[in-house]
């Protein structure tokens, strides 16, 4: 197994390589506040999906390949326990930063599109345990909630709420029947709504949205008045969401629609998330 290269991680560095592993990777993560450890199930960059500010270099079409569990488990013990008992915190993470947070299952693609994800959901629980840090740090699934429907998904997602964890479910754009032009893939808006309740049953759910302005134009009030209604809809049928994570564009996108891109002002970022506010939601604003 490749050592860890002595270089300082920093707050813009979330390359998937930085530890020299296949499946699990550090990052110092502005949302979590510190040491965020990624477990990526998609080291072949595939997604189901397509979105216009993807950070993954090379994202290709397809799902997660068939993964080395004994592997994952090594790379996540190994990193684990350089973090704990080695010199990882003082060699690679800046002061202040120096604390484990959470761990991630965010790679180069949709991690649910893995049929070992329940799997992998579980060998982690069993890694935690053995650091004892079961219930002690964050679990993280961050989906384009996609294929929720599935079984093992679903029981991915039992574990993960057994282990505390929480799913950040992706929902750009109020649904509309059709072809998402954010995420590049055709949407029906009952089944987002579905899959979304589905998430929500099994395990605490936070929307994740991005906003941004596409050849210069922001969304409108038609779009983001759909964007509100579709929240409220769910909540009146009783998903239960934990709240909504509101990004702008933090790191460039790497897909070749990158220059049409540009982030949104913070104060329109401000704007929105205090209507969403005020409809009764918990945000959470990274403009
Ligand atoms: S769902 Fe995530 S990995 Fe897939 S294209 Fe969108 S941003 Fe990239």
């Amino acid at each position: 197994m490749t050592a860890i290269p002595l270089q300082t991680l920093q707050l813009t560095d979330h390359r998937r390589d930085s530890a020299g592993f296949t499946y699990v990777y550090p990052v110092v993560s502005r949302r979590a506040g510190g040491v965020s450890v990624g477990i990526n199930l998609n080291p072949n960059d595939a997604c189901n999906w397509r979105c216009l500010y993807c950070q993954v270099p090379g994202l290709t079409r397809g799902s997660a390949p068939v993964l080395d569990l004994a592997q994952l488990r090594a790379e996540l013990s190994a990193m684990l326990h350089d973090i704990l008992h080695g010199d990882f915190m003082v060699q690679r993470v800046p002061e202040g930063l120096r604390q484990l947070k959470d761990i991630a299952f965010s790679g180069n693609g949709e991690p649910t599109s893995s049929h070992q994800f329940a799997e992998v959901v579980a060998l982690v629980g069993t890694v935690l345990a053995e650091f004892g840090l079961a219930g002690k740090i964050g679990v993280v699934l961050i989906s384009n909630g996609s294929l929720m429907h599935r079984p093992e998904v679903q029981q991915g997602l039992r574990t993960l709420a057994q282990l505390g964890g929480e799913v950040w479910f992706k929902l750009d754009r109020a649904p509309a029947d059709g072809f998402s032009t954010v995420n590049q893939v055709s949407l029906q808006c009952e089944g987002v709504a579905r899959r979304l309740a589905i998430s929500a049953s099994l395990c605490p759910t936070w929307l994740q949205t991005c906003m941004f302005a596409l050849d210069g134009a922001l969304p409108d009030e038609a779009e983001l008045a759909a964007y509100l209604d579709f929240l409220g809809e769910a909540r009146r049928q009783g998903v239960a969401l934990a709240g909504v994570l509101l990004y702008g564009l933090a790191r460039p996108s790497m897909q070749p629609e990158a220059p049409r891109l540009s982030a949104a002002p913070v104060a329109w970022m401000e704007a929105l998330a205090a209507r969403m506010v005020a409809a009764g939601l918990v945000v959470r604003l990274s403009p």
